[in-house]
């Protein structure tokens, strides 16, 4: 069973420029820690199969009793194949022992029993130049050595000389270690807490430490080095030291004076002495920081304009909300980009939206895709402004939308999106059907009022024909009996002149039974003249015939007057009678035979009305407003307040029976009303049935010429 190929010692591969530095360190501190040759093979069996568990792996060693080589540690070996393994050193014809004798790694790609038959590497363990102190046993395609079993085999195997009993093991552990850390390519220290360097591989050296013969400036660059690593490490030691910290250091490259990041992960560390370090692996990522600072500036930039770009959004947010009417903004390809709050009443889903809403929704939405078409279909046309049937979604109702889309063009005239505003149309066609309406109701109104104009006019026509009409018969019936008054009073005073005259005995003695019926004659006559006088003044007051004759005048004169003329009926009423005159009643310009003739009327009323008491005339003047007033009142039967109006019209009684008490014509009142308003006054009652009355008539000191 020979071997395939002695794997020459120049061609053992140089470790890769990017070995697993981190899990080496790992296995370098586990061997450091470990006294044991066994604990220490297991390890590093254990280490290389890490990655393919499936591996045969072996690690042999000389038994110090025995002086047989056996298994310290395997993987994927049973116990009996384990124990197959042992040989003793002197069998020159084991392959195992060949290879110890070459000091050399061999590839069998037919192993030596009892290890599976798949190909193996045999690697010996030791210092160079020095007898082998073990034998790695691994699987393998062919004499090639894998970086990591090479790595072992040049730095691992010397620490596992150290420890069995061959030649050389006084090698100290401090140069190992600096051989094993020498070649990562990473700056390696082990400080104390502080941060002062007890051991430092080569590349940690180029940053730290300056040779005696280095230049000033990187003097100076090695020791501000130190003291920010230092500062660094002492912050790690302030905090918890119990787990790893990786933090960001920034340091200068003593060589070529340029500007370096290290991020350094520092591990705590028991040394044999109880002494507490840290084993600090710093990585060079000056590169990944500024890659880091251009990202993070590029990410801030793009915050920026992200803010911006939001902050825009809002606004154009706001803009589109302030429009009461619905708007869009479309993409070129006609998609909604934005809407405000009205437009998305119509046209956007919401999650509560029902079946019916949704299919609404789905039309309106389709209803705008066929409107923007006619936009883009259109290449040169900029606008497009029609009419669109739109639904409301919540309730249904039809709304009769105008739309206007405008194409949006970029810098380079290119589309860049469509803005569509929509206008409800409801109002408007509301108003135009209002107007509508209004328009055939004026006509037709028109043609209402037309005819009714001419009916009007008719009618007028009617009228005035009829007021002329009315105006003659009134100035005929005025003139009538005026003529009949005249014509009945003149043969009235002859009869009352004879029966005068008879009365007197003109014509001899009368019998008494021939006196009793001439008096009658003679009342009857009188009372005849009366009404036919009344009759006459009022026809002579309406056709105007009653002309005012003003004059100053006194009151005082006036009333003494009329109780001289109302003096035989005062006597013979039993009732007591009194004028009285108010302060100040000045003199006054008016028709004196009017005011007369008024308290003449009134007082004879009052007389002819009271059965008891007293009846009182009297003059006040009002200055306030320049009146006079002449008040009669008795202590009478007085007028239920029904009657109170109807007096003052003509031919009214309060008894109009055929048997009434009183006598008159029913004229006195209307005449004194007719003549107070000449005067430019009025008369006024005031009367309590059974208590009796008081008519006031009230004219103005100074009358003016109607
Ligand atoms: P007549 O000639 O009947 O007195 P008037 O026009 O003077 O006509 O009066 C109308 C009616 O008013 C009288 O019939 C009477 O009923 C009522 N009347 C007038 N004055 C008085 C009065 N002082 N007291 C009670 N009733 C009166």
């Amino acid at each position: 069973m020979e071997p395939d190929a002695v794997v020459p010692p120049t061609a053992l591969p140089t470790p890769t420029p990017e070995p697993d530095v981190e899990a080496r360190l790992a296995l370098a501190e586990h061997l450091l820690a470990c006294d044991e040759p066994r604990l220490c093979a297991q390890h590093v069996v254990a280490w290389l199969t890490r990655e393919r568990p499936s591996d045969v792996a072996a690690c042999l060693a000389r038994d110090s009793g025995t002086e047989r080589w056996v298994c310290l540690a395997a993987r994927n070996l049973s116990e009996a194949q384990r124990d197959a393994l042992a040989f003793q050193p002197g069998e020159t014809s084991h392959p195992l022992a060949e290879t110890l004798t070459q000091g050399a790694p061999r590839f069998f790609s037919a192993p030596p029993a009892p290890l599976p038959a798949v190909g193996c590497i045999a690697v010996p363990l030791g210092r160079p130049g020095a007898p082998a102190a073990g034998l790695l046993l691994l699987s393998a395609d062919g004499p090639t050595l894998t970086p990591d079993a090479a790595w072992v085999s040049a730095h691992v195997g010397p620490r596992l000389a150290a420890m069995l009993p061959t030649e050389g093991r006084e090698v100290a552990g401090g140069e190992l270690l600096r051989r094993i850390i020498d070649t990562v390519a990473d700056p390696v220290l082990l400080t104390d807490l502080e941060g002062r360097p007890h051991i430092a591989n080569a590349r940690a050296e180029v940053l730290l430490v300056a040779g005696p013969d280095a230049s000033e400036g990187r003097r100076r660059a090695t020791e501000l080095n130190r003291q920010v690593f230092s500062s660094a490490l002492a912050s790690f030691a302030s905090g918890d030291t119990s787990t790893v910290r990786r933090r960001e250091v920034p340091l200068v490259d003593p060589v070529e004076g340029i500007d370096l990041l290290f991020e350094v992960v520092s591990t705590p560390v028991l040394e044999p002495d109880g002494r507490e370090s840290l084993v600090s692996v710093m990585r060079n990522v000056t590169d990944l920081g500024r890659a880091t600072q251009a990202l993070g500036e590029s990410y801030r930039r793009l915050r920026d304009t992200e803010r911006e770009a939001r902050s825009e959004r809002h606004r154009l947010d706001r803009v589109l909300d302030s429009v009461p009417d619905p708007l869009i903004l479309s993409d070129p390809a006609g998609g909604m980009v934005m809407m405000n709050s009205p437009a998305e009443k119509l046209f956007a889903t919401h999650p509560d939206s029902g079946e019916a809403a949704l299919r609404r929704l789905r039309s309106n939405n389709a209803g705008f895709s066929s409107f923007l078409a006619n936009l883009l279909d259109a290449e040169g046309r900029p606008r497009w402004r029609g009419q669109l049937g739109l639904v409301d979604p919540a309730t249904g109702a039809t709304l009769p939308m105008e739309a206007v889309a405008n194409k949006v063009l970029g810098d380079s005239g290119e589309l860049t999106g469509i803005v569509t505003l929509f206008h409800d149309r409801s109002e408007a066609l509301e108003k135009a059907r209002l107007l509508e309406r209004v328009k055939e109701g004026s006509v037709h109104l028109e043609a209402r009022v037309q005819a009714a104009t001419a009916e009007l006019a008719e009618q007028n026509e009617m009228l005035r024909r009829q007021a002329i009409q009315v105006e003659q018969a009134s100035a005929a019936k005025s003139q009538f009996l005026a003529n009949m008054s005249h014509e009945f009073r003149t043969p009235l005073n002859a009869i009352l002149g004879y029966t005068n005259m008879l009365l007197q005995g003109v014509s001899g003695e009368l019998n008494p039974a021939q006196k009793r019926n001439l008096t009658r004659i003679d009342s009857n006559g009188r009372h005849l003249l009366e009404v036919i006088n009344e009759i006459l003044d009022i026809t002579r007051i309406e056709a105007g015939r009653m002309p005012l004759n003003l004059s100053d005048f006194g009151i005082p004169e006036l009333l003494q007057e009329v109780m001289a003329e109302m003096d035989p009926i005062i006597a013979r009423s039993k009732l007591t009678v009194s004028a009285h005159l108010g302060p100040r009643v000045p003199a006054v310009y008016s028709d004196r035979q009017k005011v007369k003739q008024i308290v003449l009327n009134l007082l004879s009323n009052a007389l002819k009305f009271t059965h008891e008491g007293s009846v009182q005339v009297q003059a006040e003047y009002v200055a306030a407003t320049s009146t006079l007033t002449i008040s009669v009142t008795d202590t009478g039967i007085g007028i239920d307040p029904a009657n109170q109006e109807k007096i003052f019209e003509d031919f009214q009684q309060v008894d109009s029976s055929p048997t009434r008490a009183y006598g008159g014509t029913g004229l006195g009142l209307s005449i004194c009303r007719r003549l107070a308003t000449m005067l430019g006054g009025r008369v006024t009652l005031q009367s309590t049935q059974g208590e009796g009355s008081t008519f006031t008539l009230h004219f103005p000191r100074r009358a003016r010429r109607a």
